[in-house]
This record gives structure tokens, C-alpha cells and sequence, in this order.
């Protein structure tokens, strides 16, 4: 009897192990060469030469990141491959098998491993021809991309082209929609957070959400429409709320995080009800105008320190109710 054989499931949680890796990775390098550089040099008032300096920087640190994004551009390629690879197990495990020389195999019944696997090149080939749902033609030309790249950095140990981080991080959220449309990307990082150690022995009080927080913050701001719906199935332009809950489980202050960056709740017509997106509690909220006058929020809530506060900006209303 064979052993070992492959699950779907076994395999789908590997790929998305080295998926969410890699984006904690590229996220941290998003935050680097954006929120750190621009943010604290206020780039929007300054002088042409400031500007320039701020750009060469800016370039100094792209420069600066290229080995890391090479070995975060290999995980993304080994993600997507066993990704692949999960899609084809379900359909059969002995669907791996496909394309192998017959003679390579053991002469009886051995471990799974003992038999050679099908070409990663082919893998969207096969799962054009045996699965229901087929991969789209962008997904296949990247994916072939990924691999022909990945191969000159793991075989020759040299890659001339340049890889800009916000780049790579907008594909690994197609790479998503496409490899996963029936999961939900906030839950499976959130399960998968749970999982990655590391942040949890720096920091005394860290959840699942503090490092989901920490990445929204610097993802959301930069990520485009398109984006907003594989990642959270809300439109760009729909207006979130701060939700409590998610402030608290992600003991947002300790962390330095502004709740108002990581707005999470969204307002459902049909109930009249602040739905988050994150946690999916209800926020409780009065009906109450924004106090400022450049803010249109019409919900106010209560802040970390009981305070009134519109859920909206964020800011506390200037003459509470009570
Ligand atoms: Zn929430
Ligand atoms: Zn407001």
C-alpha cells in the first residue's frame, strides 16, 4: 500500500503558511520604504531639494531590500506552486503523479514521496484540463513568471531585475482571489497569524489582531478598488467605522496603532447596523452628527477613554451629549 498520500487540506495550509509569510515580510518592507520615509519627512510640503533627497532615499532603501525580496519572492513562487498542487489533490492525489516517467517508479508500493511528482511547470496545464475551475490567463503568465525568475535566483543565485515591494504585494492579493475564491482572506489570516510565533515573543500584549491591525495600516491606504474586494468584499470608497472590539482585541494604544488607520466597521442599510469586518460584532453607535466641520460622520461611539467619539474620524465630539 502506498503511504503518505497527499491531502488537499495538508497542502492548502502549507501554501498559505509561506503566503502569509511572505506578506508579514512585504508588508514590513511597504512600511518601510512608505509610511517610515514619506511620513515622518512630510513629503507634501517639501522643497524640490528635500524632495530629492526623500527620493534618493527612497531608492537607496529599494536597493537595500533587494535580498530580502528575493527570498520573499521565492516563498511567493513555492506558495503559489503547492497552492497548485492542492488544487490538483483534490481532484486526485495520484493526479501529482502526472507526466512521470513510469519506469522512475518503485517497483512496489512505497511512501508517496518515493515516486517523482508531476513538473511544476505543468501544473496549470493539468488543472486546465481536469478541474471545473479553470485559472485565468493572467494568473498562468504570472505564475510562469514566478517560476522562471525564481529558478535564475535559486539556481544561479544572481537576479538583475529589480522587485519593488508594492508590487509584489498587489500580486499575492490576485494570487488570492484566484487560488482561494471560496476562502475568506481575513479569517485565514487571522487563523494563520495565530500560528507565527515570532511577534508574540517581543511583545507582552499581541493578538491575531494586533498583527492584522499593524498590517492594515500600512495596507490599506496603498492598495487599489480591486483590492478591497478580494481582500474584504467592501468597495474602496465605502466609509468604515472604528469598531471597539477590534481596538481592544487588538490592544490597539499599546501597540501605537490610531484605531482611525484601521477602520473596520461598515454600515449595513438593510439593519441599520455598523457591521465589522474584522471580528463581525455589531458596533453599538448613537445617530449623532460629527461635531467638526469637515467630517460628514454621522455616528458617534465611545473612545478608550469613554469619551464621545465619532466613529468616523475619530476625533471626540466637541460638545458631547452627556
Ligand atoms: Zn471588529
Ligand atoms: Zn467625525
Amino acid at each position: 500500500m502506498i503511504e503518505n498520500i497527499p491531502e488537499a487540506e495538508d497542502l492548502e495550509k502549507v501554501a498559505l503558511r509561506l503566503y502569509f509569510n511572505a506578506w508579514t515580510e512585504l508588508v514590513r518592507l511597504c512600511g518601510i520604504s512608505d509610511v517610515a520615509v514619506y511620513e515622518a519627512f512630510g513629503y507634501s510640503d517639501a522643497s524640490p531639494e528635500a524632495k530629492k533627497e526623500l527620493e534618493e532615499e527612497k531608492q537607496h532603501l529599494l536597493q537595500w531590500s533587494q535580498p530580502d525580496l528575493q527570498v520573499i519572492y521565492t516563498m511567493i513562487q513555492q506558495s503559489l506552486e503547492i497552492g497548485l498542487k492542492a488544487i490538483l489533490c483534490r481532484i486526485s492525489p495520484f493526479a501529482l503523479l502526472l507526466g512521470s516517467d513510469i519506469r522512475t517508479w518503485p517497483s512496489k508500493p512505497k511512501d508517496f514521496t518515493s515516486y517523482r511528482s508531476i513538473d511544476a511547470a505543468d501544473l496549470p496545464k493539468a488543472i486546465a484540463s481536469l478541474s471545473d475551475t479553470p485559472l485565468s490567463e493572467e494568473f498562468v503568465q504570472s505564475f510562469h513568471e514566478f517560476r522562471k525568475n525564481r529558478n535564475q535566483i535559486a539556481h544561479i543565485g544572481v537576479f538583475q531585475t529589480e522587485l519593488e515591494p508594492h508590487n509584489l504585494l498587489k500580486s499575492l492579493i490576485t494570487q488570492f482571489g484566484e487560488l482561494y475564491p471560496n476562502k475568506n482572506w481575513i479569517k485565514e489570516r487571522l487563523k494563520l497569524a495565530e500560528e507565527q510565533i515570532s511577534p508574540y515573543l517581543t511583545h507582552k500584549r499581541y493578538t491575531e489582531t494586533t498583527m492584522l491591525w499593524e498590517e492594515l495600516e500600512v495596507v490599506l491606504p496603498i492598495i487599489e478598488n480591486k483590492h478591497y474586494k478580494t481582500l474584504f468584499n467592501i468597495s474602496k470608497a465605502a466609509k468604515r467605522h472604528v469598531c471597539d472590539h477590534c481596538v481592544q482585541e487588538a490592544y490597539a494604544h499599546d501597540a501605537g496603532i490610531d484605531p482611525v488607520n484601521v477602520r473596520t466597521a461598515v454600515y449595513q442599510p438593510d439593519t441599520k447596523s455598523l457591521n465589522c469586518i474584522v471580528c463581525g460584532s455589531t458596533v453599538e453607535y448613537m445617530l449623532r452628527d460629527c461635531s467638526h466641520a469637515d467630517c460628514n460622520g454621522k455616528f458617534t461611539g465611545k473612545d478608550y477613554w469613554e469619551e464621545e467619539m465619532c466613529l468616523l474620524c475619530g476625533r471626540n465630539n466637541e460638545s458631547p451629549i452627556g
